[in-house]
């Protein structure tokens, strides 16, 4: 497992004009590679390696998608790549979503909605009834939202200039939800202060809520301890990266700061 299995990219997808899915045949039948929605791969294009969600479980094809949003040296250098081209995936890592409940709400914002969209495809298949808030600067920069829709989900899109639904926060828009809906749980992965907004919400209409958290991490498998947060210490990698609510109110630093690769604190 903690070996990186080199794979060739079968597939590319173009979903926005900063970011682009990754398709690799994956072995589902495989106890050790089995994947489930809200895990990460770290991701190796024989230089460096990177903390990357999984956004596609296709056990059908066989399929894994990993969705990346060119961001800096990294991210970009694999947009460079071709179909046939080859990287390396180390995993899967870390603590995924569970399913809780017959009506859910998930929120996913910018390249956040990468680890809900697979946990969207798995709950509908699964017959749940699932709300989608997916939010993005602009409409271009909007993901998934026609794979989910055909999964069966109801998608509310929301973006800050107003070019494809709500125009304003998702948190704005989470707010008439909740106000007019029963929801059994809700997920959410995005902007940390987005899911803070979040967090403050669920927690006034006791709604059980998971948040996935993105920390610099290095080995991801527990050991380096760069990814650990205050005050409890757990390792996103390992106990996290997703944490329900009653975890979060444990963990000081949450949407207050983070930490460089060198350990310094940078605020929200
Ligand atoms: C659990 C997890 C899941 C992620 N899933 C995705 C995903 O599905 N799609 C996606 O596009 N991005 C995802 N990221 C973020 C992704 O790892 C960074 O965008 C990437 O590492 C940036 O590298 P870069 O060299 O292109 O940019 P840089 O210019 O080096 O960094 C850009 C930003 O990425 C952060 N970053 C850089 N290296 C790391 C690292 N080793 N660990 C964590 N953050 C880092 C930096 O702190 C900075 O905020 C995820 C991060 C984590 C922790």
């Amino acid at each position: 497992m903690h070996a990186p299995k080199v794979l060739e990219i079968k597939k590319i997808i173009k979903e926005s004009d900063t970011v682009k899915t990754f398709i690799f045949d994956w072995d589902m039948d495989s106890q050790e590679d089995k994947v489930l929605p809200g895990q990460f791969m770290m991701l190796w294009n024989f230089q460096d390696e990177k903390p990357m969600s999984i956004s596609l479980i296709d056990p059908i094809n066989g399929e894994i998608g990993i969705s990346i949003k060119a961001v800096g040296e990294f991210t970009t250098s694999v947009h460079a790549l071709k179909e046939g081209d080859k990287l390396g995936l180390r995993g899967p890592y870390g603590r995924g979503f569970e399913l809780k409940g017959s009506k859910i709400l998930v929120v996913g914002g910018g390249i956040g909605m990468a680890p809900v969209s697979a946990f969207v495809d798995y709950a509908t298949w699964l017959g749940v009834a699932v709300d989608v808030v997916s939010a993005s600067l602009t409409e271009t920069e909007l993901l998934f939202v026609d794979r989910m829709k055909n999964s069966g989900a109801q998608v509310f899109t929301c973006t800050d200039d107003g070019t494809c639904g709500f125009q304003g926060f998702a948190t704005d828009r989470v707010a008439t939800l909740l106000e007019n809906n029963s929801y059994d749980m809700v997920v959410s992965c995005g902007p940390e202060l987005m899911m803070k907004g979040i967090y403050d919400m669920v927690e006034d209409h006791h709604i059980p809520a998971q948040f996935s958290l993105e920390r610099y991490m290095k080995c991801a498998m527990g050991l380096c301890g760069q990814c650990c947060v205050d005050d409890t210490g757990w390792r996103v990698c390992v106990e996290g990266p997703v944490f329900w609510s009653h975890e979060l109110k444990m963990i000081g630093e949450f949407a207050q700061y983070r930490r460089d690769a060198s350990g310094t604190r940078l605020s929200f």
